[in-house]
């Protein structure tokens, strides 16, 4: 209907901008006074006119009816390479959108029953990416570090161009601040913003903020998570001290209100043990992130000849989820490597993103995925850990996958190939062949980023360029 609704507004167009006359067999034509002498009409002849303008209308109306009934779908993605892995989908299929929800993962879908088609062969289909450890509580306040502060990002201006639809921010909000971050970032995004909350009540204020043990409170901690459901889980991070109350009162937390916690671990010279933290303290299915970290004051995972600790190798098998929270300071290829290698994958791949890593080594989702594609890591499973698995740790199984029914949150990527070099935290560089860019992203089936256009028409379809469009 929008396509017949603007040709008819064309015509007026023309007339009105470039004083041209468009005299063709349509009943519509608009007929400029200078001349009008030349094409003088009789009465009988204005009456015809008008019956069959009347006649053409009603035509044109029953067609764009006809034509909507028909069109079962808002959005075809036709022929590109679909990688679903929730649903084992890994091949070549056309995915249909009906207005926010997926309606049809197939094989040769009618490009007819759609109202636009989006050719996608040559390029990956996947689910929209979900970064689950991103820092998004901006503010103003000085001194306020990534709560509500200057060194958090909006996410919209980071997501949607490398296909993430969904966030979790990692610690930025406390029980206290959570509704400032609901009111300032999570309702004014288009994004899908959501939360680990920090087990200090105050959020991640940075310096002696994160050192309270007298603000790290279980109960209202977990009272906030329960009254929120954008809150997927709870965030430990930044504590030095010997204690281990932080990560006991996040995970009693975790158990009130059936959330897994996320550990930003260390900071203390001599580290606390990894092992324990791994093997006693948290829950299968609760997070470390920062996996391929060499830091100061936490011990690595992998020892100094590229072997997993033996406690690392238990806890993979317990289900503690490794996470690569890659950031400013937590990556480095002399873990990673070795890592993968051995076929220890992350669980969920993340950014960590913030001022300080958006342009360093980190830069954005697809650099850090892309890595892991360079490193080895199937491609396949890269997606995954970017989106089903990340759906699966925060207990969001509507997210990640392309079930009919779901929301239609879709990513489309070609994967370039050439000369590349990635950069781990430490400043250390990586040359890669392969790396992965963002076509275009659909959140809850709006396009909401189109690198080159396929989704759009052509310039000569605009009514304004109908004149000249197809003059050489
Ligand atoms: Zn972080």
């Amino acid at each position: 209907m929008g396509n017949a609704a603007g040709t008819t507004g064309s015509a007026i167009l023309t007339k009105r901008e470039s004083g041209l006359t468009r005299i063709n067999n349509r009943s519509d034509v608009i007929v400029m006074p200078a001349v009008k002498k030349k094409y003088q009409t009789t009465n009988t002849d204005l009456n015809l006119m008008y019956v069959t303008r009347k006649l053409y209308l009603l035509c044109l109306f029953l067609m764009c009816a006809g034509a909507a009934l028909a069109q079962e779908y808002t959005l075809l993605l036709k022929g590109g390479h679909v990688v679903d892995p929730k649903n084992n989908i890994d091949g070549v299929m056309d995915v249909a959108i009906k207005d926010d929800k997926i309606a049809l993962v197939a094989k040769n879908i009618d490009p007819k029953k759609a109202t636009l088609v989006v050719d996608a062969k040559g390029l990956y289909v996947t689910p929209g990416l979900i970064d689950i450890h991103s820092h998004n509580f901006f503010g103003t306040q000085p001194d306020h570090y990534l709560s509500d502060g200057f060194e958090a990002l909006p996410p919209d201006g980071f997501t949607f161009r490398v296909g993430v639809t969904t966030v979790v921010d990692a610690g930025g909000a406390g029980w206290k601040t959570f509704s400032t971050f609901k009111r300032q970032t999570i309702e004014h995004s288009k994004t899908r913003v959501l939360s680990f909350l920090n087990i200090v009540g105050e959020g991640m204020r940075g310096g002696p903020y994160e050192q309270n043990l007298a603000d790290m409170d279980s109960r209202m901690t977990a009272m906030v998570v329960r009254q929120n459901s954008e809150i997927v889980g709870i965030k430990v991070a930044h504590f030095s001290g010997t204690e281990w109350d932080p990560v006991d009162r996040a995970v009693e937390a975790g158990k009130i209100a059936n959330v897994p916690v996320m550990i930003d671990f260390g900071g203390h010279v001599p580290p606390l043990p990894l092992r324990d933290l791994l093997l006693t303290h948290l829950r299968p299915g609760d997070i470390f992130t920062h996996a391929y970290a060499r830091l100061t004051g936490r011990g690595p995972v992998m020892d100094d000849q590229g072997n997993p600790f033996p406690y690392v190798q238990e806890a993979i098998k317990r289900g503690i989820v490794f996470d690569v929270g890659h950031g400013g300071g937590s990556f480095m290829f002399s873990q990673a490597i070795p890592a993968i290698r051995q076929g220890f994958y992350p669980t969920t791949i993340s950014t960590d993103i913030h001022t300080a890593s958006m342009n360093a080594g980190m830069k954005d989702q697809l650099n850090v995925m892309s890595k892991f594609v360079n490193l080895g890591m199937p491609l396949q499973a890269v997606f995954k850990a970017s989106t089903w698995s990340p759906a699966s740790v925060i207990h969001r199984d509507d997210l990640g996958h392309l079930t009919a029914g779901a929301v239609a949150d879709v990513a489309v990527f070609s994967m370039l190939t050439g000369k590349y070099g990635f950069i781990d935290s430490k400043g250390y560089k990586f040359e890669g062949t392969k790396k992965l860019e963002c076509e275009l992203t659909l959140r809850a089936g709006e396009v909401v980023y189109d690198l080159n256009g396929i989704s759009k028409p052509s310039w000569t379809t605009d009514p304004n360029s109908a004149a000249f469009a197809n003059k050489k």
